[in-house]
């Protein structure tokens, strides 16, 4: 595992974790089709919301077609400089899907510089630490969006853990407890975690400052709250307003840093935060 100096020296390079976020870009793989819960925000049709603009499907790719694009990008006189971190963020979970660790292999042997990065619903965090660990992954993102398994039966319509489908508090409790023994671990092993939080006006507004606690106190180093897109199951809940959110990220910002220029990018971005440099990949080609 990465000492502190290294540990810092890393962070400074992810746009994401607020290293320079205009001169420093990241490149997503879209390698990981299936999911294992169902948030009612989500309508599938899309990569995964916890981490992507909604709208935008990208085009799947497998860990070969994966690490092609990778050598592309990093020959790029356009890219090659900009690109610091290699993200798997969907469409589905990175976590159910095992072309996530492949594509994550492939690009450490050929890129051992490049910083690993990985968004998740974190059901199976606490299942797949250790090939994470093996991976030396350096950084993780978790969408915890409530702490309470009730509320939680209410964001999720089903969970699938080993092979059992959950529903209701059932399915709340098995998915929030492993985000947070999944958060637990991963900081102990010295990952640097971003939580995001999707704001869900009316039923999860009293599970902010609760999660930023508890996310801090577990070893967390950054949170994002990003507004409800309505959508799915919650097309018909009203977004937060952008003066709501400030507000609750200005309340939390003593708890736990607050990450707040968020574009939510497509799983498949490359580039500097809020740009997409595939289109400026292809000139250079
Ligand atoms: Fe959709 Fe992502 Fe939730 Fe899975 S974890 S249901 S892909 S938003
Ligand atoms: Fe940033 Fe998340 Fe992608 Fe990592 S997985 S590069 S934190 S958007
Ligand atoms: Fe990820 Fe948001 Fe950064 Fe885009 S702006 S790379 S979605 S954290």
């Amino acid at each position: 595992m990465a000492t502190s100096c290294e540990k810092m020296k890393k962070i400074q390079g992810h746009p994401c974790f607020g290293g320079n976020h205009h001169k420093n870009g990241r490149m997503h793989l879209a390698v990981a089709p299936k999911c294992n819960i169902k948030c009612g925000y989500c309508t599938r049709r899309h990569d995964c919301a916890n981490e992507s603009r909604p709208g935008v499907t990208s085009r799947l790719l497998s860990p070969e077609e994966a690490i092609v694009r990778v050598r592309e990008v990093m020959a790029s006189p356009v890219t090659g400089p900009i690109i610091k971190v290699i993200g798997i963020a969907g469409p589905g979970d990175p976590l159910f899907n095992d072309e996530t660790f492949e594509t994550f292999q492939l690009v450490d042997r050929e890129f051992p510089d490049l910083i690993k990065c990985m968004s998740t619903n974190g059901l199976l965090l606490p299942d797949k630490m250790p090939i994470l660990k093996a991976l030396g992954l350096h950084s993780l993102t978790v969408t915890l969006n409530t702490l309470d398994p009730v509320i939680g039966g209410k964001i999720y319509s089903y969970v699938h853990y080993r092979g059992t489908t959950y529903s209701g508090s059932e399915a709340g409790e098995i998915l929030v407890c492993n985000q947070l023994e999944g958060i637990r671990q991963a900081a102990e092993l010295g990952m640097t975690i971003k939580v995001n939080t999707v704001l869900i006006p009316g039923v999860n507004d009293a599970q902010i400052p609760l999660i930023s606690q508890k996310v801090k106190e577990l070893g967390a180093f950054v949170m994002n709250i990003m507004p409800l897109i309505p959508q799915a199951d919650f097309a018909h809940i009203e977004p937060p307003s952008a003066e709501r959110l400030d507000a609750l990220r200005r309340d939390n910002e003593k708890t736990i840093g607050q990450f707040k220029h968020c574009k939510q990018c497509r799983a498949d971005a490359v580039g500097l935060i809020g740009e997409n440099l595939q289109l400026a990949v292809a000139r250079a080609e």
